[in-house]
C-alpha cells in the first residue's frame, strides 16, 4: 500500500507499524494498526440525489491511539463513526479491520467484530429505560452468551468503575445526564473491546459533567483501548493525539 493512501501514518511518538497483516496478531500490543481505510466513499440516495457523505476518506490509526474528529453538522463523522464501528459499510473502498478487509466478512462475522471488538457511545446515551443500569450494562453480554453470574460480577465491576457501584438497580430516570452516559459507558467496555467510538458523548452535559466522561474515556484509553471522540467542541476535540477534521464528506488532519 502506498504512503500517501493514509493520513496521519508515520507521524507520532509510536513505532511504525509494518502493516495490515500484523494486525491480525490481536493483543494489547500498542503501535499494530488497527483500523485502515483506503479511499472510503458513503453514498446516500434520497430520491433522485445522492449525498456523498464520505468522499474519499484514508486513514490508519494504531492501537491505543486517541483521536478526534471534528467538523461541522452534516459533515460526515457518524456517517465514518459507523462505518468504523462497522454498523454500515462504504459504497467503496476499503476499510481494513484488525488486518481484516470488512467486506470480506458474513453477516454473522461482522455481528461478532460489533460485539467483541468495538464500544460504541452515544450523545444521548441508548440505554433502555425500564432496566436497571446493572441490566443495562449487562445486555451485550447475554447477546454475546456469557453466563449469567458472570455477566453480573462483570456488569457490577464494570459500573464500579465507573464510579456507579451505589447505582447498579437505579434505572436510567432516576440518573443524572453524567450517570447515564457513565452507565453507557460501562455497557460500552462491558465486553471488554480494543476499540471506543464516541459519537458528540459529551453533547448532552454540562461542562463538569462531560470532563468527567472525558476524564473516564481517556483513562481507559491510557488502559490501552483505541478512542475515537466525535465532537464539534474545540475544547474536547483539542484534548486528543490526533485531531481530525471533517468537511463535506472529506478529512484532514490537523498539526
Ligand atoms: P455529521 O455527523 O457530521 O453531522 P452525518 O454523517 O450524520 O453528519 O451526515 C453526513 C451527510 O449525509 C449529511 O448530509 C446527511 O444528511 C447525510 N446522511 C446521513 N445519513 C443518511 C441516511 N441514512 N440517508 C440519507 N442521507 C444521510
Ligand atoms: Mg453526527
Amino acid at each position: 500500500m502506498p504512503a500517501d493512501a493514509t493520513a496521519g501514518a508515520g507521524d507520532g511518538a509510536r513505532p511504525a507499524a509494518p502493516g495490515g497483516a500484523d494486525a491480525a496478531a490481536t493483543g494489547a500490543a500498542t503501535g499494530v494498526e488497527v483500523i485502515r481505510l483506503e479511499h472510503v466513499t458513503r453514498v446516500f440516495k434520497v430520491g433522485d440525489s445522492e449525498v456523498r457523505a464520505l468522499d474519499g476518506v484514508s486513514l490508519s490509526v494504531r492501537a491505543g491511539e486517541y483521536l478526534s474528529l471534528m467538523g461541522p453538522s452534516g459533515s460526515g463523522k457518524s456517517t465514518l463513526l459507523n462505518v468504523l464501528g462497522c454498523l454500515d459499510t462504504p459504497t467503496s473502498g476499503r476499510y481494513v479491520l484488525d488486518g481484516e478487509p470488512v467486506e470480506k466478512l458474513t453477516e454473522d462475522q461482522l455481528a461478532d467484530v460489533r460485539q467483541r471488538k468495538i464500544g460504541f457511545i452515544f450523545q444521548a446515551y441508548h440505554l433502555v429505560a425500564r432496566m436497571s443500569a446493572a441490566r443495562n450494562v449487562e445486555l451485550p453480554m447475554i447477546f454475546a452468551g456469557v453466563a449469567p453470574a458472570e455477566r453480573r460480577a462483570r456488569a457490577r465491576e464494570a459500573l464500579v468503575a465507573v464510579g456507579l457501584g451505589h447505582r447498579l438497580d437505579h434505572r436510567p430516570d432516576q440518573l443524572s445526564g453524567g450517570e447515564r452516559q457513565r452507565v453507557a459507558i460501562a455497557r460500552a467496555t462491558a465486553m471488554r473491546p480494543r476499540i471506543l467510538l464516541a459519537d458528540e458523548p459529551t453533547g448532552n452535559l454540562d461542562t463538569r459533567s462531560g470532563d468527567e466522561i472525558l476524564a473516564l474515556l481517556e483513562r481507559l484509553n491510557a488502559e490501552g483501548l483505541t478512542l475515537v471522540v466525535v465532537t464539534h467542541d474545540p475544547r474536547v476535540g483539542g484534548r486528543a493525539q490526533r485531531r481530525l477534521r471533517m468537511r463535506d464528506g472529506r478529512m484532514a488532519e490537523d498539526g
